[in-house]
């Protein structure tokens, strides 16, 4: 028999003090993009990022990538590398300003950026007489890119690094140093998401985070539609309405406070299914790497498969998903260079997301992968 309650693949999982932070925000009447949750909200990441970092809340992480191609200008002509393998809202606001995106496969050994791969695109374009302005390396599924050869590729190539840390805030990675570093800190600019399906959520929400202090606060700047400090409005640029709401903030910096625990029993969640399903290759972890493990993605035989898999989960009122579908292969990108994405295919082809939110019980978890056996293998 279904479950009666669906079991979604990361639902929002709140068991902090968001409630007594929103109450402080009715109290102040502070139910506006702006108010005192914010800056307590920035602090507090910009501070687990590392000693130096800024950082601006704004409504999403796609606003937050948008206003990094502002502030280093990416426009019409430049060139912006990017994985194959990610969710379109890491390019498309480099794209609607203009910019040609060159997509670059993954790495079978963390499903992230392949170092080889960015190195080969950047020469390729080098050959060409064309420099990419920036690279923006994407932190999938929770697990970071591999900064310790990807920095030094793009700095000598002379791109810009964003990092796309959407889905990876309370991953860490070992830096050229062999400093374990958080996501967030390896961009010359990087982002977090705090969207419902996200490990930490703000009901929705992004924020930027730079040792740039500059960068940070012209995103700010613009983020509030470019009101130049004077007693009447006046505009010197055009800007955005990008700011999050203190409402907003007072959820997250609860959600955030609870951070840690979430990715202990994330990682404890991939654990189990690992260990009840010991025939499936998983998202590999690099010893470069140590991930939130923010959703379990294990790989099956093909597409086939996959499909029969959310299919059978889906019946039983479990919701799973196919992988990332990679960029090269989006008709809105039909136009695009890329290199070889092999990898990244195949990972769309087999792959599998499984149900990952934190606030899942062992129980559920053991139901979820009995469920797959039985599809898979036939077996009890
Ligand atoms: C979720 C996600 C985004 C966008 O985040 P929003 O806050 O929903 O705008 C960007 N990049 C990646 C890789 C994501 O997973």
């Amino acid at each position: 028999m279904a479950r009666s309650e669906r079991l979604f693949l990361s639902p929002p999982h709140l068991f902090g003090k968001e409630r007594e932070y929103v109450a402080d925000v009715f109290a102040s009447n502070y139910i506006a993009p702006a108010g005192p949750m914010l800056g307590r909200f920035e602090r507090a990441v910009a501070d687990a990022v590392g000693p130096g970092f800024s950082a601006c809340a704004l409504s999403s992480a796609t606003a937050a990538i948008d206003l990094i191609c502002d502030g280093l200008t990416i426009g019409a002509g430049d060139v912006v590398v990017c994985p194959s393998l990610t969710f379109i809202a890491s390019i498309a606001p480099a794209v609607r300003r203009g910019a040609r995106p060159y997509f670059v496969d993954a790495d079978p050994d963390s499903w992230t950026l392949s170092p080889d791969a960015l190195e080969e695109a950047l020469a390729a374009l080098a050959r060409q007489g064309h420099r990419a302005k920036a690279v923006v390396a994407v932190d999938l599924y929770g697990q970071c890119c591999d900064y310790a050869r990807i920095a030094p590729v793009c700095a000598a190539h002379g791109a810009i690094l964003v990092e796309d840390a959407a889905e990876a805030l309370g991953a860490t990675c070992r830096d050229a140093d062999g400093v374990w570093r958080p996501a967030g800190s390896f961009g010359a600019a990087s982002v977090f998401s705090f969207n419902g399906n996200k490990i930490a959520t703000a009901s929705g929400g992004g924020m930027l985070v730079s040792r740039d202090a500059a960068l940070v606060e012209q995103a700010r700047f613009l983020s509030q539609q470019a009101k130049e400090p004077r007693p009447y409005y006046y505009h010197e640029r055009l800007g955005y309405n990008y700011r999050m709401s203190n409402v907003s903030a007072a959820i997250g910096l609860g959600q955030f406070e609870t951070l840690a625990s979430k990715v202990r029993r994330r990682r404890e969640i991939f654990a189990q299914y690992r260990a009840a399903l010991p025939e499936l290759a998983f998202l590999p972890e690099p010893p470069w790497s140590r991930g939130s493990r923010w959703l379990t993605v294990a790989l099956l035989d093909d597409t086939c498969q996959v499909e029969a898999a959310i299919a059978a989960l889906e019946a039983e009122n479990v919701e799973a998903r196919r992988v990332w579908n990679p960029m090269h292969l989006q008709p809105v990108f039909a136009a695009a260079q890329h290199g070889s994405c092999d990898v990244a295919e195949s990972l769309f082809n087999r792959g599998i997301c499984l149900p990952s939110g934190d606030g899942m019980e062992d129980t559920d978890v053991a139901f979820v992968a009995e469920t797959l056996r039985r599809v898979l293998f036939g077996g009890a």
